[in-house]
């Protein structure tokens, strides 16, 4: 079915990963009218329909779209994915850790997006981060002054931690499994890096290429591919403002500890060299990235 262009936009701002879905309800919906082509107007018709309220057409139930995502639940992850989930205690006037959607179950999530940045907001309610910030600072504390974890769940990366102080991603390898390969490519195809090639014998993963989002280890049927390795990639020193400047890779495949003992060794090294009302990226600028990823990746060997 064709799509208008304002239509097709409003569909291109739906989270990626149930895009397909909603697009067929859209067009489900339009086609029950008798229409031939999706406007923008449509969209609208269609997402009121879907959450069970005003439906113009009165035809579209939820029965009729299959179990599938109602406009309301949909808006909801939309919100989610753009803007992360509140969890709760993770934010005092001074820091605050952000979650992507995996804690509100977006299906690509490779951690438990809930307890990581628990744990990482436990770090930093008892580092003394929220008084060294506060003491720097003459006048109220901004948005700019806090100091900002993100979590994600998988390398899609939808929380940004590239540029905020400290982030989090999960990462899942994969490796050749147990079962036996039928060479059906489902792996190869859902590859967006194109790092899987089949081969007679298996599955070949190009490393180089490979973004650690495990999508070829769920997509294979015959348990020919399995999950290698797991854990967090850490990065450190992303921020906006008049100086952007991204976040880089301190640790790959870090566990919850060694996470935790990271971020203690950064809110450390920002209370120590950190000057008043200076932000944490900015003092990364000022040391330099190298002698701050010496101190962190030193922290992270435990
Ligand atoms: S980062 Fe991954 S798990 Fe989190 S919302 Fe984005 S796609 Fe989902
Ligand atoms: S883990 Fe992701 S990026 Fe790596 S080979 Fe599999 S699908 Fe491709
Ligand atoms: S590894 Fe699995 S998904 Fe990939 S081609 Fe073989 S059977 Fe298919």
């Amino acid at each position: 079915m064709d799509w208008e262009a304002d239509a097709r936009e409003r569909l291109e701002r739906v989270p990626f990963f149930i895009r397909k879905r909603v697009k067929k309800q859209i067009e489900e919906f339009v086609r029950d009218q008798g229409g031939r082509l999706v406007t923008g107007y449509d969209v609208t018709l269609a997402r009121r329909a879907l959450a069970g309220g005003q439906a113009d057409s009165g035809q579209h139930s939820r029965e009729k779209a299959g179990g599938v995502l109602t406009a309301g639940e949909l808006s909801g992850i939309e919100d989610l994915v753009e803007k992360g989930v509140s969890v709760e205690g993770l934010k005092t006037p001074h820091h605050e850790v952000r979650v992507c959607g995996g804690a509100a179950g977006c299906p690509l999530s490779l951690i438990d997006d809930r307890a990581v940045s628990t744990a990482l907001a436990g770090v930093l309610n008892a580092s003394g981060l929220d008084r060294h910030i506060a003491g720097g600072i003459d006048g109220p504390v901004l948005f700019h002054h806090k100091f900002r974890v993100t979590v994600s769940g998988c390398p899609n990366s939808c929380s940004q931690p590239q540029i905020v102080d400290f982030g989090v991603v999960g990462q899942s390898v994969p490796g050749r499994g147990e079962g036996h390969c039928t060479g059906c490519g489902l792996c190869a195809g859902v590859c967006a890096e194109k790092a899987v090639s089949v081969r007679e014998d298996g599955p070949v993963f190009d490393y180089s290429r490979c973004q650690n989002c495990g999508q070829c280890i769920r997509s294979c049927p015959a348990d020919a591919v399995r999950e290698a390795d797991s854990g967090y990639r850490v990065m450190a020193g992303g921020k906006l403002g008049r100086h952007p400047r991204l976040a880089e890779v301190v640790l790959e495949l870090a566990d919850e500890q060694r996470i935790k003992a990271v971020l203690e060794g950064a809110v450390r090294l920002f209370r120590a060299e950190g000057m008043d009302g200076e932000r944490f990226a900015a003092m990364v600028d000022r040391l330099g990235m190298d002698r701050v990823k010496e101190v962190l990746r030193d922290v992270g060997k435990c």
